[in-house]
């Protein structure tokens, strides 16, 4: 067993028995770390066990379990700014879920930085521009785990789409069909406009226009479905869509 320190952010805590807790992290050596910290619900070694801080976590490792021992985690960014409003914090919970599910012990340091990043834009959001920085977060950490769409060329006849052509999303394929291969298709139909939108989203950028980002945040939460979260929605989309506005028909 070793003693190991590496940085981290609790995605995850759920209490266990009395006085102990289990807290996913994800970290930057070693991708997804559940780890057993015994007592800190009834001490002070439990302070600033928050969702989504960040820090350096040491704990004592052991390769053949599934929970590791929790020893300390020193917070350096506590983030309590995403608990103070509810669809800021059911945003980051989207996030955090993402990454939970996707899933991995492998070293994330890129991911581990897309992440970080993404809950400190979120933490600064007010909340009206909440729904959009979510999308591109949520987007960005898509492509960060390697499922970028692709928006320009159709991937059945490889031909280029036009700008004004609607096509269909293929999510088995990971891009749009143009108009001549959309028959047959299943995913939903996407506009020029949306296409846009998504490509701006993609890029690191909030489109002006997105006035009604429901249907985006449908499309964001089926294409997760199918590539990370494995035939079921993440519940915290459905969360998140219950505490938007409603939107002007
Ligand atoms: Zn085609």
């Amino acid at each position: 067993m070793a003693v190991t320190t590496t940085d981290a952010v609790l995605l995850r805590a759920h209490a266990y028995g009395e006085t102990s807790r289990v807290l996913r992290f994800l970290t930057r050596d070693r991708g997804i770390v559940g780890v057993m910290a015994r007592g800190v619900r009834s001490t002070k070694r439990g302070h600033g066990l928050a969702t989504f801080a960040s820090g350096r976590l040491t704990l004592y490792h052991k390769a053949t379990r599934d929970l590791q021992t929790y020893k300390e985690f020193a917070v350096v960014s506590p983030r309590r700014g995403l608990g103070t409003d509810p669809l800021r914090l059911a945003a980051a919970s989207v996030l955090a879920d993402l990454v939970l599910r996707h899933g991995g012990d492998a070293e994330a340091g890129d991911l581990y930085d897309a992440l970080a990043g993404a809950l400190d834009r979120l933490e600064g959001t007010p909340p009206a521009a909440i729904a959009g920085v979510l999308l591109r977060e949520g987007w960005g950490l898509v492509a960060e785990l390697g499922y970028r769409p692709e928006l320009q060329r159709c991937p059945l006849c490889g031909r280029e789409l036009a700008p004004d052509e609607m096509g269909r999303f293929d999510f088995s394929q990971g891009g749009v069909r143009c108009a001549d291969c959309a028959t047959g298709g299943e995913g939903p139909r996407i506009g020029p406009g949306a296409r846009l939108q998504v490509g701006a989203l993609l890029a690191g950028a909030i489109p002006d226009d997105l006035e009604r980002p429901r249907a985006h945040l449908q499309l964001l939460s089926d294409f997760i479905t199918y590539h990370v979260a494995g035939s079921r929605p993440l519940d915290t989309f459905r969360i998140l869509a219950a505490l938007l506005p409603p939107e002007a028909t």
